[in-house]
Formats: structure tokens, sequence, C-alpha cells
């Protein structure tokens, strides 16, 4: 039989994680909390894949054979037969720490936990289950069916066989695995996020434009997409999450979020998903 992945949230990176594992020839359950939510997720992976298609990219009965393993649902029963699970809810520490205890209860023992978090703890994450040695952070970047990078995070009590079957998956999904430890924002948001933050700044500060803020990063510096372009793509609430927990996490004021951010956030301008970021889509 077919191996089952299930995947919980399907928000930009949970539709994406769906897409790119049925490509693979896994079946996947996704699941999100409400009907809405669920379809707005489906038709992003038909989209994308209906792209694919029109690119010649993929055979149209290859797309439905795609289409065709991935079941959506709001229950989370039926994540009771995946071998993995990989969460990718809203980045907010309580929000994860529910689920995993929930995934706990309904999946079989051997089944591996793994967080798409941008920057929570993983061994915070395991502590609420049974089975930290069977947690583990897959963060994969946005768009995923696009970048090519899983970072791999282990928590304290991970276990290498864990580690070593998250790792053949991503493989098997043709990505490559780089491996980190458990630490705030781990590799590439504690890198990544301090700049996009230190934008949104000079934006508060009326240094420049946010054209020109964006144009001098991208011509100067050859970024495929200016910082404040780039924050609207991630979502101004997943930016200011990651800063949030990096602040909180190292105790150091130069994580401090840019008050212009949390502004926007307040305001619901969260980005491209919501119409309206730095920029109005
Ligand atoms: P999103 O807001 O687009 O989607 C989150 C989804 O989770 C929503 O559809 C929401 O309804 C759903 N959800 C919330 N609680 C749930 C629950 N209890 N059960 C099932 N679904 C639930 O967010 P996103 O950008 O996809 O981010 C998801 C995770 O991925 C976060 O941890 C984020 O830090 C991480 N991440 C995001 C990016 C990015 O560029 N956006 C990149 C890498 C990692």
């Amino acid at each position: 039989m077919t191996e089952v992945i299930g995947v919980v949230g399907a928000g930009t990176m949970g539709n994406g994680i769906a897409q790119v594992l049925a490509r693979a020839g896994y079946r996947v359950v996704l699941r999100d909390l409400k009907d809405d939510f669920l379809a707005r997720g489906l038709a992003a992976i038909e989209k994308s894949l209906q792209r694919d298609v029109e690119k010649e990219r993929l055979a149209a009965s290859e797309k439905k054979a795609i289409r065709g393993r991935i079941e959506g649902t709001i229950s989370l029963e039926p994540l009771c037969d995946a071998s993995i699970v990989i969460e990718a809810v809203t980045e907010n520490l309580g929000v994860k720490i529910e689920i995993f205890k929930a995934l706990d209860q309904i999946t079989p023992p051997e089944t591996i936990l793994a967080s798409n978090t941008s920057s929570i703890s993983i061994t915070k994450l395991g502590a609420a289950t049974t089975r930290s040695d069977k947690v583990i952070g897959m963060h994969f970047m946005n768009p995923v069916p696009v970048m090519k990078l899983v970072e791999v995070i282990r928590g304290v009590a991970t276990s290498e066989a864990t580690y070593e079957k998250v790792r053949a998956l991503t493989e098997k999904l043709g990505k490559a695995p780089l491996d980190c430890q458990d630490s705030p924002g781990f590799v590439s948001n504690r890198v990544l996020m301090p700049m996009i933050n230190e934008a949104i700044f000079t934006l508060y500060e009326g240094v420049a434009t946010r054209e020109s803020i964006d144009g001098i990063m991208k011509l100067g510096m050859n970024h495929p997409m200016g910082p404040l372009t780039l924050a609207d793509f991630i979502g101004l609430d997943v930016c200011l999450a990651i800063m949030n927990v990096m602040h909180e996490g190292f105790g150091d004021q130069k994580y401090r979020p840019c008050p212009l951010l949390k502004r926007y956030v307040d305001a619901g301008w969260l980005g491209r998903k919501s119409g309206r970021g730095f920029y109005e889509y």
C-alpha cells in the first residue's frame, strides 16, 4: 500500500508541501480547521499543477493522478494512518503544542512528527509529546515546489533513526537536506529576518521609499527580490512571529521587531495573502 503522509495546515506552506509529497508518489492527508481554508489550499495546488501542465512540464493525466493522491479533511482522525505528519500551521508555540499533543494521541507510536516551523524550538515541541525521539524540524522554503532546501533540525531528544528517515524523505522529494541545531530561527531565519527587519526600519525612519529599498538590495546585492517584497511574500505575521521568537529566545535587543511591522500586522496587512502589505496586490 502507498505510504501515507499527513500535512497539518493548508496555508502557503502546507499546500506546497502536500503538492510535492503527492508528486513524489505519496498519498497525502491534508488537514485544516475549516472547509474554506482547506478549499483555498486545494485550489492553490490545482492552480500550481495547472500552470505546470500549461508549460508542458506535467502531463494532464499525471496532474489528475497527483491531485487524486491528496485527500483534504477538517478532522484529525484520517491522519492516524500516516507514517510521518508534517505540521505547517500558524507560527505560534501554543497552537503548535496543542497539535503535537493531539497528533501524539491519535497516531501510532512509530509515526514521526515533523514541524515546518521557521523558528520555534523543536525540543519544546518534542517535550509536548511522549515520543520526543520522533519529533524533528523539517523546514521547507517558500514556494515549496520550487525551492530546493529543507533545513533539518534535530531537537535535544531527536533520534538518529528519525533523522535518517527524514533525510531520506527529503531526498526522495528532490530536495537538499541541510542540518542545523535547534536554536531560535535556526540558520535560515536568523540570518534572513534581521535583514528584512532592518529594511522595514529604513522604511519606518523614512530613509528611502519601498521601491528604493527593494531596488538597492536587488540591483546592488543581486538579491532576486527586495526585502520588503520578500516580507510580503513570506507573510508579515510570519515575519513578526519569527522576530518575536528570536527576540525572546536570545534576549538580545538586536532582534527587536520594527514597530512598523507590528502596526501592519495589527491592521491585517499581512502581505500577498491578504492583498496588502508593503505593496498592494
Ligand atoms: P499560513 O497562515 O499561510 O497558513 C497556516 C494555516 O494553518 C492556515 O490555513 C490555518 O487555518 C491553519 N491552521 C491553524 N491552526 C490549525 C490547526 N489546529 N489545524 C489545522 N490547521 C490549522 O501560514 P504559512 O506561511 O503556511 O506558515 C505555516 C508554517 O510554516 C509556520 O510555522 C511558518 O513559520 C512556517 N514557514 C513559513 C514560510 C513562509 O514563507 N510563509 C516559510 C517557511 C516556513
